[in-house]
Parts: structure tokens; sequence; C-alpha cells
């Protein structure tokens, strides 16, 4: 049987690229950190659970000697993408990151862009916005914790387990979102600010689109420092590394 594919997942570009690669006839191991409780899974092996820092990882790829990684993982992922870059050049394997392109502004939106999660809810307390949508993810709420100046409705897979801000709801739903159900989530909560990380991609875009439509600024948190030299941002790029 030939070498397996280590794919760092838990992107729904991971799971097409796993697709992909087991269609073509070569096996993946797909590797989930565990932060979901019920994730969507890739085709082919998974394996779930951190690797226990670079050191881990440096084990698993010399028992398992994958032919090649590809960090598919999400663009603010940034400790296991550097540990994925440090282990794969201690184990002398290659590695690719494939990563989607981030949003730009374009004419209508009113972005406030900020370097980080902390900037973000600085950047609330300081607006005049009094409603907000965050759609941060669960383990960045936290950041909002104890700001009583607005009202936060909270979008989340998974409940929040950090300490939220004093007034809110919690919203529990999983994307891809359409752009008719996002204007209505907007209108119907009469949002008038949304935070969100600049994740990119087409699956949770439609609320840009909708903020943009009805005049909503939008605080986009900027993403961290990217590690990987040899970066791709197509499933069929990263699928043609593996093939070579
Ligand atoms: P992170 O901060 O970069 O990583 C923290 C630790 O979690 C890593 O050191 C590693 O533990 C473990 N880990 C992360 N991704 C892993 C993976 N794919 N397989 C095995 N272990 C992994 O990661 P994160 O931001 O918490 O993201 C965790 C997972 O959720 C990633 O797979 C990512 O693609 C997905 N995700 C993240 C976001 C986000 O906004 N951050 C959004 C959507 C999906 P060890 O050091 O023990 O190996």
């Amino acid at each position: 049987m030939s070498r397996p594919v280590l794919i760092l997942g838990g992107t729904g570009e991971a799971r097409a690229l796993a697709a992909r690669l087991m269609d073509d006839g070569v096996p993946v191991i797909s590797s989930l950190a565990g932060r979901v409780a019920d994730p969507k899974l890739p085709e082919g092996e998974v394996r779930v659970g951190g690797f226990g820092g670079v050191g881990g990882l440096v084990g698993w790829l010399a028992e398992h000697r994958p032919r090649a990684i590809v960090d598919a993982t999400h663009p603010f992922a940034a400790q296991i993408s550097r540990h994925a870059v440090e282990a794969a050049e201690r184990a002398g394997v290659p590695l690719v990151r494939l990563l989607r392109p981030a949003w730009t502004a374009i004419e209508g939106d009113q972005w406030v862009a900020v370097p980080d999660i902390a900037a973000a809810a600085d950047a609330v307390v300081s607006s005049s916005a009094s409603r907000v949508l965050l759609t941060t993810g669960r383990q960045d709420v936290g950041a909002f914790a104890g700001i009583d100046r607005q009202w936060f409705l909270i979008r989340v897979v998974d409940p929040p387990t950090a300490a939220l801000p004093t007034n809110h709801r919690v919203l529990r739903s999983r994307g891809p979102y359409g752009l008719s159900d996002e204007r209505e989530l907007l209108r119907q909560n009469e949002i008038d600010l949304l935070v969100t990380k600049n994740s990119g991609g087409e699956l949770t875009r439609a609320k840009l689109v909708a903020a943009r439509e009805l005049g909503i600024a939008v605080i986009m948190v900027a993403r961290p420092p990217e590690s990987a030299q040899h970066v791709l941002s197509t499933v069929e790029e990263a699928a043609e590394f593996v093939r070579e």
C-alpha cells in the first residue's frame, strides 16, 4: 500500500481534499483537533486530538511515514501551522499549506480593520453601535467578556465555556449561511455592528454582503502571520502537489 498523506484538517477545504485524494487512489489520514463535539468527518482515515506539541508530531511522522503533509487548517489556527512547519522540517517530510484567500473590502463595505481579537473587543467598546453580531467562534468570545455597553448575538457551533458579555443571546448554528438568511438575521435582531475574523472563503461570506447591503459596519480581525513557505490557495493545487 502506498504511503498516506497527512491532512491537518478542520475545514471544508480539508474535507474536499481528502475526498479528492481518495478518488485519485491516494490514502489519506485526516487529523482533527477534537474541538467540535460532532464534527463533519472527512472521507478516509481520521485521527482526533492534539499530537502533543512539535515533538509529538515529529514522533507521529516517524511512526506513520506520510509521503507529505497538507496543512489545510483554518487561517487562524496559527499554532498547529507553526508546529507543522517545524516538525516537517525535523522529520524531512514535504509540507504545503492550503490557505484560502482572505476577504477584501469592496465599494460600500464599512470595515474597521483590527490586528487581533483583543483589538476587536476594544473597537466594539469605543463604537457607537448598540447591537452586535459576534461570529469570531467559541474560542474567542472570552475577549468580549464583561462588555456591558452593547447587546451581543453570539453565533457559535458549540456552546461557549468562557465568560460572556453582560447582555447577550447565544445562537447555536453551523454554516454555510445563505444571503437571505443572513439579511433576515441582521434585520430581525436590529444588528448595527458585525464582528468577524478574516476567515475568507465562500461558506460564511454572505454575512459580509448582507452587512454591506444594510449599511452595517464590520470589525474585521486580520489573520495571524503565516508560517509556511509553500502556500497554495485551492484544493486542486494541493492535490497536484501531492501527485507530484
Ligand atoms: P491552534 O490554536 O493552531 O492549535 C492549538 C493546538 O491544538 C495545537 O498545538 C495542536 O495540539 C492542536 N491542533 C490544532 N489543530 C489540530 C489538528 N488539525 N489536528 C491535531 N491537533 C490539532 O488551533 P485552533 O485555532 O484551536 O483550531 C483547532 C482546529 O479547529 C483546527 O483543526 C482548525 O482547522 C479548526 N478550526 C479553527 C478555527 C479558528 O478560528 N481557529 C475555525 C474553524 C476551524 P498539539 O500541540 O497537542 O499537537
